[in-house]
Formats: C-alpha cells, structure tokens, sequence
C-alpha cells in the first residue's frame, strides 16, 4: 500500500513522527474472529512518543452497518429459497459466507467497545498513560493527492513546550501488508507477515 504523507516535528527539538503509522493494518483476535481495529493519534507517556491509540467511537457506525447487513442476509435468504429450485444458490453463497463472517466482527467489535471505552492503550507498547492529541494536522492535497504546505498543529510538544508542525511530504510510504494482531485488552501478541 501507498500512501501520501505528513509529518509532525517539533519547532523545538526537532523530533518527528508521522500520523502514517495509523495506517497500518491491525486486528483484534478473538476467539478465532478477526476484529478490526481503529486507531487516533495520541500521546503516550511511555513511548514519550505520539502513537496510534485505541479509538472507540464507533458504536454508532458498527451498529448501522451490522443493521444493513441483517438485512442484507434477510434478503439473500429469501432469494436463496426461491434459488433452491433452479440450484442457482451456489452463486450467492461466498458472498453469504462474507457477511457472516463480517456480522460476527462487528458484533465482537460492540462488545470490545463497551467492555474497553476509557481504558484505551497505547498500540505500541500497551501503555495506557495517553494524552489526546488536540492538534489539528490536515494539509490539502495537490493534484496527484500529496499534501502541500505547512502549518502549526497546535499541539505542544509534552515535556518540551516546542509545537508540532505539518508539512507534507512527496515521499511515499509503502508498508509491508503484515498484520499486527492484539488481544482483546489491546496487547500487541504477534505480527502476521504475508
Ligand atoms: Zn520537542
Ligand atoms: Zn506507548
């Protein structure tokens, strides 16, 4: 995968990081189901470091979701009845499998968000001494969607009182498609290469 670029660094010490590391491909094991997860840029006193942290703000859109597919699975198994007689079903029934498995995520995924709000961990070293970050590091993007330009975050640099700037980069990042696999409490427990 590609993707454009910003980096923060601090005016002060130079520091740097880039909220690209939100874009790595990361999933919740549980009980054998693959639950996505969601990560914001946060603060970790541990790391003394921003990281990707745990988000769970998304109840509402995992509910919406898991509605249209209930009634997506109502819908092919009315199709898959009326199917059964022409023996066309079997077109249908990788899609099914699909759903099923993505409905039983997001159920699981409910369940972590209620169990785990307000206890969210750093996804890098599981600590759970986080800030948020209150800055703001939206760039535009140019024609061929690399950001352009500079500007303050607005987030101070903790314990050193330089702030995070912006700046886009033409650089490109290219991960590796490995999968960074947590236990339900937000622990790093391996790292899935291809
Ligand atoms: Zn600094
Ligand atoms: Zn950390």
């Amino acid at each position: 995968m590609s993707v454009p670029h910003i980096n923060l660094t601090c005016n002060k010490c130079g520091e740097g990081w880039s909220p690209a590391q939100l874009n790595k491909h990361r999933v919740y094991l549980d009980s054998d189901v693959e639950v996505p997860v969601y990560s914001t840029l946060g603060w970790c006193e541990t790391c003394a470091a921003l990281r990707p942290v745990e988000h769970f703000e998304d109840s509402p859109r995992t509910q919406q979701e898991l509605e249209g597919i209930d009634a997506e699975l109502a819908q092919l198994t009315n199709t898959w009845i009326k199917r059964l007689f022409m023996r066309t079903f079997n077109s249908h029934q990788g899609h099914r499998e699909w759903l099923e498995e993505r409905r039983k995520s997001l159920i699981q995924r409910l369940v972590i968000i209620e169990k785990r709000r307000g206890d969210e961990a750093c996804l890098v070293c599981g600590s759970r001494r986080l800030q948020s970050f209150t800055g703001d590091y939206s760039l535009e993007t140019d024609g061929t969607f690399s950001y352009v330009g500079s500007k303050p975050s607005g987030f101070i640099h903790p314990g050193c009182d330089g702030e995070f700037i912006a700046t886009g980069s033409d650089i490109r990042f290219h991960f590796a498609r490995i999968t960074y696999c947590y236990s339900p409490e937000g622990e790093l427990i391996e790292e899935r290469w291809p």
